[in-house]
């Protein structure tokens, strides 16, 4: 069809509202490729460092969303009239005022020995290096120093041999055990599988932990007992008879603002306006660590998670283009690297009362693996939250982008875990009724290497209109989507 015909049939069928299907079909048009193209090389583009959270780079990403977003027509829903909705990340880590010394070598910080997690402490105590720490007694350690070689001796966790897992879990199997027998502090030490994630550990709990009041996850494994990681050369020394470990380790920990982005489109039912479907991603990514010299050290995260903040402004003019019943919620949420923070603080502190929220549209990585797969997660029991979203959602992918959708994932046995790690979580903790879209994680997943010229346009294009035929139908309907009888997520 000629453009300027194009033009003029678009915008009758946008005005006259007896053709609801086709005026909804020139609406999904407005989700295009060009746009999500533009959006997301901006937005996974060097120029905002990564994006992590509590920085001035999550801020300056945020403002940029804002701004489109009001380019767009979305009109502000955060505080005070505003597009942002602030809140206080408290952070804490290791001061570099420590010192750590075994016998008579003074170790280097972030060098030679990682802290495991901040810590205040004072310790100048003999170590027992045991063999095998299962055999450990509350008489042979208590006040003492505890060494041991990292191994999967005795673990069942399937993700111990994934090398960036194991030094956690053989850390948390360990560490509670020999702190409860009495050790004053408990020295792990590499062996050639934990070896090659010291060096990530150097770069990753140099950062310490962060949280805000509410957090759902406590990632502090002990408290007041020092856990050190040395590299596979100490061995020796940790080992020698006599030897003892002298550590003064202080910690700090001071306040800063993360923030939420939230926008709307006003649905043109009278009633059904005050009610809202939530479209949920996370503008934040992993910031600049430099985990490889002289290589590429900005985390851009394009598909994790510019992939679906571009998506949501495509959907967002959809919505302005169309406006259905109810009302649309877009929520960009901040911090959700650092543990979900910015959508459990939303949950906690919504800007719209929260009953008024019918559903939780929310994706996490949309633009790689194999351009006609998918997962959809929140649709088997326990994850299942409303048969009807479920049922919407299904047939929405079979009438647009009919992706094969991979189920693996959302099954409660999965070791991942992957239902539990992105924005709808904190929702659907709160009952209410919450989805999950995913292209699910690649060999790039945080990584340097996760850039925008790696990712699908058409796969994320697909994904924004599978998400805005959901919603859409959502809106439209009488009934607000119906919680799963039963429901309760449990972890
Ligand atoms: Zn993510």
């Amino acid at each position: 069809m000629p453009s300027t015909l194009k033009t003029i049939v678009t915008s009758l069928l946008l005005t006259v509202p007896l053709f609801p299907v086709l005026a909804q079909r020139a609406a999904i048009n407005a989700i295009r490729q060009e746009d999500i193209k533009r959006d997301l090389y901006i937005l996974a583009d060097d120029h905002f460092r990564g994006r992590e959270a509590g920085t001035l780079d999550e801020l300056k990403a945020s403002v940029w969303l804002a701004e489109q977003a009001r380019k767009a027509g979305l009109e502000p829903a955060g505080d005070d009239g505003t597009y942002f909705q602030f809140f206080p990340l408290i952070r804490e880590r290791v001061s570099d005022k420590s010192t750590i010394a075994i016998g008579n070598r003074m170790f280097t910080l972030w060098k030679d020995v990682v802290v495991y997690e901040p810590v205040f402490a004072d310790v100048n105590d003999p170590i027992v290096f045991l063999d095998d720490p299962a055999t450990a007694t509350a008489e042979r350690i208590r006040g003492k120093v505890v060494a041991l070689q990292f191994s999967d001796k005795g673990i069942n966790d399937p993700r111990v041999h994934i090398y960036t897992r194991y030094g956690a879990i053989v850390v948390s199997t360990w560490a509670r055990k020999l702190a409860t027998l009495g050790a004053k502090a408990i020295i792990f030490v590499s062996d050639d599988l934990a070896q090659k994630a010291y060096p990530r550990a150097t770069q990753y709990n140099n950062r310490g932990s962060y949280q805000i009041t509410g957090s759902l996850f406590h990632r502090q494994l002990l408290n007041g007992v020092p856990i050190l990681w040395l590299p596979k050369e100490t061995l020796d020394l940790v080992r020698l008879p006599g030897q003892t470990l002298q550590a003064r380790i202080f910690s700090e920990s001071f306040t800063y603002p993360s923030v939420n982005v939230v926008a709307k489109v006003k649905g043109r039912d009278a009633k059904l306006s005050n009610e809202y479907v939530l479209f949920s991603g996370h503008q934040d990514h992993d910031g600049i660590r430099n985990l490889e010299p002289g290589k590429d050290s900005i985390f851009n995260g394009a598909d994790d998670n510019a992939s679906v903040s571009v998506a949501l402004l495509a959907i967002g003019k959809a919505f302005v283009q169309q406006p259905p019943r109810r009302s649309a919620l877009f929520i960009w949420h901040g911090s959700e690297e650092r543990g979900l923070f910015g959508s459990t603080w939303y949950a906690d502190n919504p800007t719209v009362p929260r009953e008024s929220i019918v559903a939780v549209l929310n994706a996490d990585m949309i633009g790689a693996n194999a351009p006609d797969s998918a997962a959809l997660l929140g649709v088997i029991p326990p994850h299942r939250s409303s048969s009807d979203l479920v049922n919407i959602a299904l047939e929405a992918n079979a009438k647009g982008p009919k992706f094969k959708l991979d189920t693996g994932w959302d099954k409660a046995s999965h070791p991942e875990g992957w239902y539990f790690r992105s924005d709808h979580y904190p929702y659907a903790k709160k009952n209410i009724p919450a989805l999950f879209y995913s292209s699910l994680p690649h060999a790039l997943y945080h990584t340097p290497a996760d850039e925008s010229q790696t990712l699908s346009i058409e796969k994320i294009t697909k994904f924004a209109q599978w998400m805005y035929l959901t919603g859409i139908e959502v809106a439209n309907r009488e009934q607000r989507p119906a919680l799963e009888p039963g429901f309760k997520l449990e972890r």
